[in-house]
C-alpha cells in the first residue's frame, strides 16, 4: 500500500527542524531512521500531513561518554553503530547485549535508539534497556530544552510526552556509581522477531553488594514494565540464590503478558523471570530459558 500524500520537509539545522514542526502543527512527523513510521504510513496506520525528515541535521550521530562517564546518543546514532560500538562492550553490558537483538541487520543499518524510545512501542527492546538503567531522553522545542527520565517518557502503547513541535536530540544514561553488570535476553520466535518477552537487568555492585539495581520487561504488557520491587529486592543486598530467586519472582509478578500468536499469557509470565549467574556477571531470564542456559552451561 501506498502512504497517504504528506509534505516532506528535510531541514539542515536542529533550530529549522523546529520551526517546521512548529509550523506543522499537531499533524507533523519526525522521520529519524524511518524503520517504524515508514511501514506505519504505508499500512495507513499513520497518516503526518508534514514528515520531517532529520537526517540533514548535523551532529545527532554520536555517542560517547563524559568525563564521569555519562552516555549521551544522539538522536542519529543508528542501531549498527550501537551493535559495533567498543566504548558499550567495555562500559555498558546491558546494551552491549541488546543492541545485535534489535531486528535484522538492514533495519539496524538505519534505525535509531532515540526513535526507537520515541516510538513506545511495548515490543521496543531499548526502551527496557535504558528504562533499567536509569536513563532520560533530552527534548528540543520552541520553549527550550528538557529532560525527561525514562520512566515518565512514555505514557502508553506508541505515545510518549512529547509535545507536536518537541524533538528527540538525545538519550542519555546516567555514569555508574558502582561496577556495572547486567545484560539483555530476548525470547523470539525466530531471528529479526520482536520480543515474545525481554528482560533487561543492570546492576551496579560495590563492597560486595548491589548498590543499584534496574530490571526492565519488553512485549509482556501494554508497554515497557520497570520491574520495580524486583530491583528493590536486590538492592542493598549481596547476589545470592536467594536474592535472586525472590528477584526473579517479583519479576515474574510484575509482567501483565496477554495470550496472542507469540505465546500464552502463562508461558510469558514464566519466561519473564529473570535469573541470573551466581558471579554476578552474567544476567538473563530463568533457569527454563534455553539461552540462560546456554550462558549458564
Ligand atoms: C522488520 C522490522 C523488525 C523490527 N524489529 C525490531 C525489534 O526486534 N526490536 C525493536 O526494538 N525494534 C524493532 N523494529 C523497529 C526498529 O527498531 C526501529 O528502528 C525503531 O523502532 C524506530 O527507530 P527509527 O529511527 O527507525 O524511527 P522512525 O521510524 O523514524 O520513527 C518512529 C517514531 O518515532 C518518532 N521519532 C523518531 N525519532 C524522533 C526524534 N528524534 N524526536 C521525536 N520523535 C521521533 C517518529 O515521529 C515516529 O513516530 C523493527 C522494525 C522493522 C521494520
Amino acid at each position: 500500500m501506498y502512504p497517504s500524500r504528506f509534505r516532506y520537509e528535510a531541514p539542515r539545522s536542529l533550530d529549522e527542524a523546529i520551526s517546521v514542526l512548529h509550523d506543522g502543527g499537531d499533524y507533523a512527523k519526525v522521520l529519524a531512521g524511518g524503520q517504524s513510521l515508514v511501514p506505519l504510513m504505508k499500512l495507513r496506520f499513520a497518516s503526518p500531513q508534514l514528515v520531517v525528515d532529520i537526517n540533514n541535521v548535523p551532529g545527532l550521530s554520536y555517542h560517547r561518554a563524559g568525563p564521569d562517564g555519562t552516555l549521551r546518543i544522539g538522536a542519529l546514532c543508528r542501531h549498527a553503530e550501537l551493535e559495533r560500538s567498543g566504548l558499550l562492550k567495555t562500559t555498558q553490558p546491558t546494551m552491549a547485549a541488546a543492541a545485535p537483538l534489535i531486528a535484522d541487520p538492514i533495519v539496524r543499518n538505519r534505525g535509531t535508539l532515540v526513535g526507537s524510545l520515541c516510538h513506545a512501542d511495548p515490543q521496543g527492546d531499548w526502551a527496557s534497556v535504558v528504562l533499567a538503567l536509569g536513563g532520560s531522553v533530552v527534548a528540543r522545542g520552541p520553549r527550550g530544552t528538557r529532560t525527561i527520565p525514562l520512566a515518565g517518557f512514555v505514557t502508553g502503547p506508541f505515545q510518549n510526552v512529547l509535545e507536536p513541535d518537541e524533538i528527540a536530540v538525545e538519550a542519555v544514561i546516567p555514569a555508574a556509581q558502582g561496577a556495572r553488570s547486567g545484560g539483555y535476553l530476548k525470547l523470539e520466535r525466530r531471528v529479526g522477531d520482536f520480543a515474545t518477552v525481554g528482560v533487561a537487568v543492570a546492576l551496579e555492585t560495590s563492597g560486595g553488594k548491589v548498590i543499584r539495581a534496574g530490571i526492565a520487561l519488553t512485549g509482556v504488557g501494554g508497554f515497557t514494565i520497570g520491574a520495580t520491587e524486583a530491583a528493590q529486592a536486590l538492592t542493598g543486598q549481596p547476589l545470592t540464590a536467594e536474592t535472586i530467586e525472590q528477584a526473579a519472582e517479583l519479576a515474574a509478578q510484575a509482567a501483565r503478558p496477554r495470550t496472542d500468536h507469540r505465546g500464552s499469557a502463562e508461558y510469558k509470565r514464566q519466561q519473564a523471570s529473570p535469573g541470573l549467574k551466581i558471579s554476578g556477571k552474567a544476567f538473563g531470564m530463568g533457569r527454563r530459558f534455553p539461552i540462560a542456559a546456554k550462558i549458564e552451561g
